[in-house]
């Protein structure tokens, strides 16, 4: 399987599935993907530690009637994944272009 990269930038992409970088004018797009799970993220901590002291996303969703968690978690695992939270420590980030 190849990776399934989707765009950091005009230069780089990263993969979905193994989420290391690559540099589309070198070929990195065309490469086999390792398919390693991704590391737990930054939203994904959040939860963890919301969910250890009692605050669920069913309790909240009980109070509040729609919680709207999972996008929010999602886009903290994206924030994270831009200052390298939740990307494996052979993907560093790419250079500002
Ligand atoms: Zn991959």
């Amino acid at each position: 399987m190849k990776c399934q990269l989707a765009p950091v930038n005009r230069m780089y992409g990263r993969c979905t599935v193994c989420c290391r970088l690559a540099r589309y004018a070198s070929g990195d797009d065309d490469r086999e993907c390792g398919g390693q799970p991704m590391p737990p993220g930054l939203g994904d901590a959040i939860k963890g530690g919301l969910d250890a002291v009692g605050l669920t996303q069913e309790r909240v969703a009980a109070v509040t009637g729609d919680c709207d968690c999972p996008a929010r978690q999602e886009w903290f695992n994206a924030a994270g994944r831009a200052i390298g939270i939740g990307v494996p420590p052979s993907s560093p980030e790419p250079p500002p272009v």
